[in-house]
């Protein structure tokens, strides 16, 4: 059988059905964003990894070194936050290929320490080994959570208000300008090197949306220490897919509403200049690192303003937690109901 028949979940899938396990001690195993096992009395230690390869993940026409490292704990980060946890350890092992100079891979540890500095997530240990032609990152990062903090994705409850934070499909728009001759879109208004318009500005925003994400750590933190937050996921594969993972583990439905779902200027204008529908970049385009979450109706308005209080950004109310038999659907902006397909970025291509 090919991979490409069952597609990265079907996979998931079977081997949880070789390894699974279940133990007092472990609360969340294969599944959810991290695992997550009892440490202490009150805590959890959250578990996640990530795997990036040259040429599938990144490419360096568009990445620095330091630019990858800060991305590749960034991916593992969001899914701590995810959790609702803070991230404490980071493992990295690379795959080098001879091409690689040393002073390249010291760029990547610069990145990766800016970033963890920031979190206080320090690296503790890794391997490095030789790579007939690419390079290749492997990361876990080891993480922790009070026990009534976890949030997983199997927790939204029927009548809860649907949230996303900051805004969705800039990373996939991002991504799209550096794959395209990046002086194409917009205009480029000013001198080489410098930002001198605002053309240039949405530009790069969008740029390092992609390049350089910012996990959601301190945000998820927030919401479970303030609010019963019943659900999380981040949003690594699209909003579609994401959803989806909340509404099959929740055993729910939901009515999300195109015309709520956060999309920013730029990514609007990057989406007319390709030709693209904004929502499907919101939808389908994926490593946004923003946190999907539930919450119950009561809180849902003190829960906005608090959080834009404390951040300076929205968490947008963009749907409602439905009976399961209602399905996953999407009011469209012209008032259909359509069911909302789980496409989003499969690591297979099963698409
Ligand atoms: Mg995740």
């Amino acid at each position: 059988m090919q991979l490409k028949e069952i597609g990265e979940f079907g996979l998931i899938d079977r081997i949880k059905n070789i390894v699974d396990t279940s133990s007092t001690e472990l609360l969340v195993g294969i599944g959810d964003d991290a695992a997550a096992f009892r440490s202490s009395k009150d805590h959890l230690t959250l578990v996640t990894t990530d795997v990036l390869i040259e040429g599938v993940h990144f490419d360096f026409d568009y990445f620095t070194f330091q630019q990858l490292g800060w991305r590749a704990l960034a991916v593992n980060l969001s899914d701590i936050a995810a959790m609702g946890g803070r991230a404490k350890y980071a493992v990295f092992s690379l795959g080098l290929p001879e091409k690689i100079q040393v002073e390249s891979i010291e760029e990547f540890y610069r990145g990766v320490k800016e970033l963890g500095d920031k979190f206080q997530t320090a690296v503790i240990g890794g391997d490095t080994t030789q790579s007939p032609d690419r390079l290749f990152i492997s990361v876990t990062v080891v993480g922790e959570v009070e026990k009534e903090k976890l949030t997983l994705r199997s927790g939204a409850q029927v009548g809860d208000a649907v949230f996303v934070t900051g805004t969705l499909g800039g990373a996939q728009a991002g991504l799209q300008i550096l794959k395209s001759a990046m002086n194409k879109f917009p205009p480029r208004g000013g001198i080489k090197g410098g930002v001198s318009s605002t053309a240039d500005l949405k530009r790069g925003v969008l740029i390092d949306k992609h390049l350089t994400p910012q996990p959601r750590i301190n945000e998820a933190r927030f919401l479970v220490e303030n609010f019963p937050i019943h659900a999380m996921i981040d949003i690594s594969d699209g909003l579609a897919s994401e959803i989806n993972h909340i509404c099959q583990q929740s055993g729910v439905g939901v009515l999300l509403r195109a015309g709520d779902i956060p999309i920013d200027s730029a990514t609007r204008e990057a989406a007319a200049f390709f030709k693209e529908r904004p929502l499907n970049y919101a939808l389908r385009g994926g490593e946004d690192f923003e946190l999907l979450f539930t919450a119950s109706e009561e809180v849902a308005n003190e829960l906005q303003k608090k959080f834009r209080e404390k951040f300076g950004f929205e968490c947008v109310r963009i749907g409602t937690i439905k009976a399961p038999q209602d399905g996953v659907t999407l009011k469209t902006l012209d008032g259909k109901f359509i069911p909302i397909l789980a496409k989003g970025y499969d690591h297979f291509g099963t698409e």
